[in-house]
């Protein structure tokens, strides 16, 4: 096949192609190339690339000519960034989306949405099942949710071939150091703070980026139109995955620092999977498996991470961590 990839060059994105090149099929990246795409995420992939932004009807119609599919992972994917603000979030997530789906449905192709477990919002026990109700409590789970109600609208109204995958949180090399793991690798590795939102208690299921492309693979070639697929990992709280950084790393325990909770913040998320796992999908890399090995790469890629965290990561640490970690 002949697959477009918005936001290939991105952290889970890039994992994607490179899964998708080695499987020998075509693939065409789109990425507007915002702080956290990255074309050295791609370095010795064959591949074509197109820089320009999912929401442009042009831009997307001269990338994605002559593709069997679209896999669309081009986001504002932070939900601390969304919360400073929110509206490249609206602009990416659910205009872009719709700028996806009106090429997908003109060209007749298959439109896989990346999607993610925070649609569902908090849940306080159990695990979420795709047909749950959508509760997202920030502006960027409100965005993707945006995004996954269009695909359906358009499946139901238009007969579009499409569907949704709803991962949980990823980890593993090359993601983009904002997040959890990312962020407090790097900065155990500095000898930095490891700033805690609040208790430090709250729950997610983590997954690792192979397995998470493992997942949207399979949905792409075998799930069925209209579906969504949940893929889960292994749930942790974030105390639990800061004490094992720590350890990895060898860092002092006393640079975690409690601070001020993030606004909204969700206690918990867990997904159901069987829908996925009926198709045959299972995780290859257990936490304890992925966190090794992921630390491994970030002690050895500051080549790759140093910069980033000098020039505009720096930049949005200190809007978001400075007066916390003082306060
Ligand atoms: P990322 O921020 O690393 O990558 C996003 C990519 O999209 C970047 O390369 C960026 O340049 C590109 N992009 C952003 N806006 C664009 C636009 N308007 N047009 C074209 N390209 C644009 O994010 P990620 O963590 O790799 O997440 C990828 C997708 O997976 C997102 O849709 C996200 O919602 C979803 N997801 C992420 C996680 C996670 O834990 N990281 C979990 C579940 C789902």
């Amino acid at each position: 096949m002949r697959i477009l990839v918005t936001g290939g060059c991105g952290f889970i994105g890039s994992h994607f192609v490179k899964r998708l090149v080695g499987a020998g099929d075509k693939v065409v990246v789109l990425d507007k190339l915002t702080y956290s795409g990255n074309v050295d995420n791609l370095e010795g992939v064959e591949h074509a690339f197109v820089q320009g932004d999912i929401a442009d009807p042009g831009v997307v119609a001269v990338a994605a000519e002559g593709c069997d599919a679209v896999v669309n992972f081009a986001a504002e994917s932070h939900v601390d960034r969304s919360i400073l603000g929110a509206g490249e979030f609206i602009r990416t997530d659910v205009l872009g989306t719709h700028v996806l789906l009106e090429w997908a449905r003109q060209a007749e192709v298959r439109l896989v949405q990346v999607s993610t477990d925070e649609v569902y919002g908090d849940v306080a026990d159990g695990a979420s099942r795709e047909e749950d109700p959508l509760r997202p409590s920030s502006p960027y789970s409100a965005s993707k949710a945006g995004g996954d109600l269009q695909v359906l609208a358009y499946v139901r109204t238009y007969g579009l071939d499409g569907l949704i995958t709803r991962g949980a949180n990823t980890y593993g090399p090359f993601q983009y150091p904002e997040k959890l793991i990312p962020l407090f690798v790097t900065n155990a590795l500095d000898g930095e703070a490891l700033p805690v939102y609040g208790d430090g208690r709250q729950r997610r299921e983590w997954l690792h980026v192979e397995d998470h492309c493992a997942a949207i693979e399979l949905a792409l070639r075998e799930g069925e139109t209209g579906g969504i697929y949940n893929a889960g990992g292994e749930e942790r709280d974030n105390l639990e995955v800061t004490q094992r950084i720590l350890e990895l790393t060898g860092a002092d325990p006393n640079l975690v620092r409690h601070v001020e909770d993030r606004p909204g913040h969700d206690r918990r998320y867990c997904l159901d999977s069987s829908r996925l796992e009926a198709l045959g999908w299972r995780r290859t890399r257990s936490f304890e498996d992925g966190i090794v090995e992921t630390v491994a790469w970030y002690r050895d890629r500051r080549d790759w991470w140093e910069p980033i965290k000098s020039g505009e990561s720096r930049r949005y640490y200190e809007q978001q961590y400075a007066a916390r970690l003082a306060g």
